[in-house]
């Protein structure tokens, strides 16, 4: 048996992160429009007023996603809607954290004051990374396309690179502070998540304005046009670092990961098939067999459900950006879908085969009707 098979055979791994807000889906304005709230004894609207232009949240640091304090605006009653954008951001936080369970909402109190923390102490080197400017971070012929937005455009520009930002500051800070950092995700002990560090704002514009428009045309399947979410964090492989990554599947619709550097060795990426839940562990196909050699500056994007992992990194240094990037209209679609996932691999294959043995039976049928006729 080749190394490949038993990789797409292995059991895969979920990779999680343990951030509040990010592991578990955004909750929707509309599973809470008719709860009271305690302390001010005001009552959300039970209908959305459409007709409202809400805040914009995007310069704050806020618990929640910015895009769900925008949603939940339309449902405040019009006591609170007259009140200043601190006053409401309160309002709907309280409201938010309540319909938390109770394990759920200390530590999201945790992590509020971990990054309060972090913001209050961390010395950022590069201030221009915080604001997303095009025209700094990606090369001309890359951002013409997105703005053109056709699938033609998109895919002119597959193969080329995209982003070429520097992160070298935080492991240093990290050491020198000796602040106890919350890692990326369960599988990483190197990196931080970007979010923590204040650059929420800056990847959520990446992800609107880039990386949804690229998803519409490549994985729209998978909600790839209605990304509404995202965990952003980079993770650190070499020596005195993560080694590999094990194979897995992402907490993501849409995964972006962008090679940031530097010297290295090793660190291939090896995908192995999209799989839904229930195929997860199920054999790897030939034709699915892709491996990709990192390259520094550019950027791969892939399903999350794509099975993957990361060979060892044997010398060198190697920094890594990603971005989950996640859909809370396709994971509520998803939850009601009980079976043939059109984006997996082995739902395609039993449904082809069904449709197959279909065909089979009627062809049988049909030559029996006719051997009856003749006869
Ligand atoms: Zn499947």
């Amino acid at each position: 048996m080749s190394s490949d098979r038993r990789e797409g055979q292995q059991e895969t791994t979920v990779n999680g992160n343990g951030a509040v807000g990010s592991n578990s889906q955004p909750v929707a304005p509309t599973t809470m429009r008719a709860t009271a709230t305690k302390n001010s004894g005001q009552r959300l609207r039970q209908n959305p007023n459409n007709e409202h232009r809400p805040d914009s949240y995007e310069d704050l640091q806020l618990d929640f996603p910015n895009s769900m304090y925008s949603s939940l605006e339309k449902y405040l009653p019009p006591s609170i809607l007259v009140l200043s954008r601190e006053e409401k951001v309160k309002f709907m936080t309280e409201i938010m954290l309540r319909h938390l369970p109770h394990g759920e909402r200390s530590r999201a109190q945790r992590h509020k004051d971990y990054r309060q923390k972090i913001i209050s102490n961390y010395q950022p080197l590069h201030r221009e990374l915080y604001t997303l400017v095009p025209a700094l971070c990606f090369v001309p012929t890359f951002i013409n396309a997105i703005n053109e937005g056709t699938e033609e455009s998109i895919k002119s520009i597959l193969s080329q690179p995209s982003t070429g930002v520097f992160i070298d500051n935080f492991e240093h800070w990290v050491g020198e502070t000796k602040f106890r950092i919350m890692r990326p995700n369960t599988m990483n002990k190197y990196g931080a998540v970007l979010d923590d560090f204040g650059l929420d704002t800056m990847l959520d514009k990446l992800m609107e304005c880039f990386i949804r428009p690229i998803s519409k045309v490549l994985f729209n399947d998978v909600g790839g046009a209605t990304l509404d979410s995202h965990h952003g964090f980079v993770v650190e492989y070499g020596k005195d670092r993560d080694v590999d990554l094990g194979f897995h599947v992402d907490d993501s619709e849409v995964t972006l990961n962008v090679c940031l550097g530097n010297q290295f060795v090793g660190g291939e990426l090896f995908f192995r098939g999209t799989r839904c839940e229930k195929h997860v562990n199920t054999a790897t196909k030939s034709d699915e067999i892709f491996d990709y050699c990192h390259v520094p500056g550019q950027a791969v994007l892939h399903r999350g459900r794509h099975r993957h992992g990361a060979r060892a990194t044997t010398a060198g240094h190697r920094v890594n950006m990603l971005l989950w990037c996640r859909s809370s209209v396709f994971r509520e679609l998803k939850s009601h879908q009980k079976e043939f996932s059109s984006w997996c691999g082995e739902c395609f294959c039993e449904k082809e085969e069904e449709k197959g043995r279909a065909i089979d039976a009627l062809r049988k049928k049909l030559f029996k009707v006719a051997r009856v006729t003749q006869a």
